[in-house]
C-alpha cells in the first residue's frame, strides 16, 4: 500500500513539471514540448534548476536570480496540489466500492483531476481554458467508457446536453447583455467535455457544487477586487468536477437513498 502512495506521489510530481509548463505556455500560445530555461516576465535566460518543480520555488525564494523577476506562485502549488490529490486519489479510489475500483479508475480520475488544476490555474490568470485541456478530457472520456468508470449512453447524453444546454445560455446572455464574454467559448466546452466524462449526472453535481462555490467566493469574498478585472466561472466548475469525480457516484446515491428512489 505504501509502494502505491509513493509511485502516485513520484509520478505526480514528476507530471507537474508539465503541468506548470503547460499552465504558463499554453494560454500564451508558446511552444509546450521544446524546454526552455527562460523566465515567465522578460524571457531571458535563467539557470536550470528553478524549474524544479517546488524545490525551485523554494530554494530561489519565488524569484529569478539573474533577473529578479518574480516566478509565478503555480511553480509552487501545483507540485503541491498534484502530489496532495495523487496521495488522495490512492486513498479515496481504494475504499469505493461502488466504483469497482480498479488501478485504471485511480489513473483515470488522477489525470482528470490534474487536468482540472491546469484550468483552475490558466482561467484565474488569464481567462483562458486551453483547448489542449478539452482534448485531453475527451481522450480520458472514451478510457472511462472503455473501462467502465463512465456509461456510454449516460456519457454521451451528458456531453450532448451540457454542451448544448451551455451554447444556449450564452447565445441568450449575450443577445440580452451584449456583452461577447457573458459566458466564455471555454466554459461551454469544458462543460460538453465534462459531460462526456463524468455522465451527466455527476457533471450536473459537479456545475450545482461549482456554481455555489463560484458564487461565495466571486460574489461575496472576491467582489470588490473582481469588480474591474471580471469574474472567470472556469475555476470554479473544474473544482466542481474534481468533486464529482470522486464522490459524484456516493453523493448521488445517497440523495436517491434520501428520496427513496433506489
Ligand atoms: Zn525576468
Amino acid at each position: 500500500m505504501l509502494a502505491r502512495y509513493l509511485i502516485y506521489i513520484g509520478a505526480a510530481y514528476l507530471l507537474s513539471f508539465i503541468l506548470i509548463m503547460m499552465i504558463y505556455r499554453l494560454p500564451r500560445e508558446k511552444n509546450v514540448i521544446k524546454y526552455q530555461a527562460a523566465c515567465d516576465e522578460c524571457d531571458n535566460h535563467v539557470s536550470w534548476w528553478h524549474f524544479i518543480p517546488l524545490f525551485g520555488y523554494l530554494f530561489s525564494k519565488g524569484k529569478y536570480g539573474e533577473c529578479g523577476h518574480k516566478m509565478s506562485v503555480s511553480r509552487l502549488l501545483v507540485p503541491i496540489f498534484a502530489m496532495g490529490l495523487a496521495a488522495f486519489t490512492v486513498f479515496q479510489v481504494k475504499d469505493c466500492e461502488a466504483y469497482n475500483a480498479t488501478e485504471m479508475y485511480r489513473i483515470i480520475v488522477l489525470l482528470f483531476s490534474l487536468t482540472m488544476i491546469i484550468i483552475i490555474f490558466t482561467d484565474f490568470e488569464t481567462f483562458i481554458i486551453p483547448d489542449t485541456c478539452h482534448i485531453i478530457v475527451i481522450i480520458l472520456a472514451i478510457l472511462a467508457m472503455v473501462f467502465e468508470y463512465t456509461d456510454v449512453l449516460w456519457g454521451i447524453l451528458g456531453g450532448v446536453i451540457f454542451f448544448v444546454g451551455f451554447y444556449v445560455i450564452a447565445w441568450i446572455a449575450i443577445r440580452k447583455t451584449g456583452n461577447k464574454d457573458a459566458l466564455g467559448g471555454g466554459d461551454i466546452k469544458l462543460m460538453g467535455v465534462c459531460g462526456l466524462f463524468l455522465g451527466a449526472g455527476r457533471c450536473l453535481l459537479g456545475l450545482i457544487i461549482g456554481s455555489l462555490l463560484g458564487f461565495i467566493v466571486e460574489g461575496i469574498i472576491l467582489r470588490k477586487i473582481r469588480k474591474e478585472k471580471g469574474v472567470a466561472f472556469g475555476p470554479y466548475l473544474a473544482i466542481g468536477m474534481i468533486i464529482a469525480a470522486y464522490y459524484g457516484e456516493a453523493i448521488i446515491n445517497a440523495y436517491n437513498h434520501l428520496l427513496g428512489i433506489d
